[in-house]
């Protein structure tokens, strides 16, 4: 197989200690026969500081080229006054644009060993494996007109619209349906139909891929506002879920208040097949941010930025065994009694970030 090219993007604040830890990682894969070109680049403050910009074309072509991207977390108190086009948050946006990354995965999964710690109840929680699939590239975010009128005599006019084709709701299906396959067999699509037209549409649309391509996958449908209710009653009725930007932002952040901890919880950002090879552009990186407030303490959780990993080991490279075995890893670490402070629990040994790393790697 031909060498695997991974850009690894460490970014600001915990970004790069929780890169650190992924090195570790990687070194076991290579020592088993799995070995990585990785290259590193800069992106975010980071960025900014060595060339003035979030991110350089050079590093940009970087990552384009790449089999994989992952990405650490970018942005800080450092660069609050930096201009708005080249503030930290604009390279992420950058990448994600330029490599179009229509399909964001967010998982919901919780680690029996931290049912406790969960915000919900145990038995709401413990096991629950739910993957969110949300647009990323069309939606309210990017529908024109996007203003703020002035209408005089103090009064204004707000503007967002919700736009979506045809074309965008059915590649964010297929996405939806292949990873049902991988899963429990089951999509669960949410939108507005009763109130929004793009909601009708979705409906449709998503109605249609599921009837035409993928029989052998369960589509049942609800309403945004329900499937929020009932993500928080009953959220293990669920497998995979897929939905608009908007939705898809609010929903994610409610799944991942299921789980714990923001320190577990990774992401994957997925592109369209290239027509060619096959292969999606993806860049994989944690739900957390930079957390400035624990930066260069050696406190931060590096297991989203390892679970990233897996996600991306079993998405872009289909090693389904090893992220498998990542992923075991880590559970097995759990259990074993072994956490960073913001996972901390009666009875557990507290360690710094490459500890864990050092934990994880071992068990990997
Ligand atoms: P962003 O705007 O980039 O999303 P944020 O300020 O909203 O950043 P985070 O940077 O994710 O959010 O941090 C939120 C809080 O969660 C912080 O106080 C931080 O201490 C904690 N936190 C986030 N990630 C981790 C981690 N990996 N390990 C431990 N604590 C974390
Ligand atoms: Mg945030």
């Amino acid at each position: 197989m031909a060498a695997r090219k991974l850009l690894l993007l460490p970014g600001d604040g915990i970004g790069p200690e929780a890169m650190a830890e992924v090195d570790k990682v990687l070194a076991v894969l290579a020592r088993a026969g799995s070995p990585f070109e990785t290259e590193t680049a800069l992106v975010g403050g980071a960025a900014y500081d060595a060339h003035g910009q979030a991110i350089s074309n050079d590093h940009m072509a970087l990552a384009m080229d790449a089999d994989a991207v992952l990405f650490g977390a970018v942005g800080g108190p450092k660069w609050d006054s930096v201009p708005y086009e080249v503030r930290p948050e604009a390279g992420l946006l950058r990448l994600r644009k330029d490599m179009a990354l229509f399909a964001n995965l967010r998982p919901a999964i919780c680690y029996p060993a931290l049912a406790d710690a969960s915000s919900l109840k145990r038995e709401l929680v413990d096991g629950l494996d739910i993957l969110i699939v949300r647009e990323l590239t069309g939606g309210v975010y990017f529908g024109s007109p996007k203003e703020i009128v002035d209408l005089g005599e103090g009064q204004k006019r707000g503007v967002d619209t919700q736009v979506y084709e045809t074309y965008e709701i059915e590649r964010i299906a297929r996405v939806a349906f292949e990873l049902a396959r991988t899963r429990h067999g089951k999509v669960t699509s949410m939108e507005k139909r009763n109130v929004m037209k793009t909601g009708v549409l979705w409906n449709e649309v998503v109605s249609r891929v599921g009837r035409d391509e993928y029989r052998d996958v369960r589509l049942d449908h609800m309403l945004a506002d329900a499937g929020g209710m009932q993500l928080v009653r009953s959220p293990k009725q669920f497998d995979v879920i897929v939905t608009d930007n908007l939705f898809g932002d609010m929903l994610s952040d409610i799944a991942a208040m299921l789980t714990g901890s923001l320190g577990m919880l990774p992401s994957a950002s997925l592109g369209a097949p290239d027509a060619n090879t096959g292969r999606r552009r993806a860049l994989y990186e944690p739900v957390h941010g930079s957390a400035p407030d624990i930066a260069g303490r050696g406190l931060a959780n590096p297991i989203a930025m390892i679970a990233s990993l897996a996600m991306m080991l079993r998405y872009s490279f289909e090693m389904t065994h090893e992220a498998e075995a990542l992923e075991r890893a880590i559970a097995a670490v759990l259990e074993a009694g072994t956490r960073t402070a913001d996972i901390m629990a009666p009875g557990c040994r507290q360690v710094g970030t490459g500890e864990m790393g050092d934990a994880v790697a071992a068990r990997f």
